[in-house]
């Protein structure tokens, strides 16, 4: 069976692929459907928008499709980034620009009231199924970046258990905890078992 990702980004595409390693599904992204555009994300949560992608993409290709939609969750800020994560800073701005202002905007307060979440929702649709599975990473603002791995807001992310940022972690640990490893395992377990029948 075919599994379309329905993202345009090479990297999630095959990070996602590697994570599916085990199913019995030939994983395919957008970059193998050039034509097929994403809609505009216009979703007020995680789950509406990995919906409108998944669903989109099913009725575009016809074949069993799974998107995701991410981010960051401040206690704080009322939830904010939230799903405005990736373009906090303005539509142009850079991963930095984005924790920067997340900082500045943390300023002052405590670090016992920063607590934030990574959150993952992964939805899948095909002709007779539509599902969404969610995944959570718990931590809180750092009052410093630290740490040179990752991506977007690592880090200033800090796993309080662990004692680092998502940034200092290595993606073998970070992979094992994450919001997205955390929905992805849930949708593998959902998809072996339906797929037994
Ligand atoms: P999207 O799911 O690709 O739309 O990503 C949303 C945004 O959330 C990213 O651009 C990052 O800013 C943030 N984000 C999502 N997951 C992570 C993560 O694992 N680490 C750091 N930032 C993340």
């Amino acid at each position: 069976m075919k599994l379309v990702i329905a993202t345009k980004n090479r990297g999630k595409a095959r990070e996602l692929g590697e994570m599916l390693k085990g199913l019995e599904v030939e994983v395919l992204s957008l970059a193998d459907f050039p034509s097929v555009a994403l809609p505009p994300e216009d979703g007020d949560t995680f789950t509406e928008n990995a919906l409108i992608k998944a669903r989109a993409v099913f009725e575009a290709t016809g074949l069993p499709s799974l998107a995701d939609d991410s981010g960051l969750v401040v206690d704080a800020l009322d939830g904010r980034p939230g799903i405005y994560s990736a373009r906090y800073a303005g539509r142009n701005a850079t991963d930095e620009d984005n924790y920067r202002k997340l900082l500045g905007e943390l300023e002052g307060v405590p670090l016992g009231k920063r607590a934030a979440r990574f959150v993952c929702a992964l939805a899948y649709k095909d002709k007779v199924r539509e599902e969404v599975f969610e995944g959570e990473l718990c931590g809180r603002i750092a009052a410093r970046p630290r740490g040179e791995n990752g991506f977007g807001y690592d880090p200033v992310f800090e796993v309080e258990r662990l004692g680092r940022t998502a940034a200092e972690l290595s993606p073998g640990e970070k992979n094992a905890i994450s919001h997205r490893a955390e929905a992805l395992r849930r949708f593998k377990t959902w998809f072996a078992e339906v797929s037994r029948g």
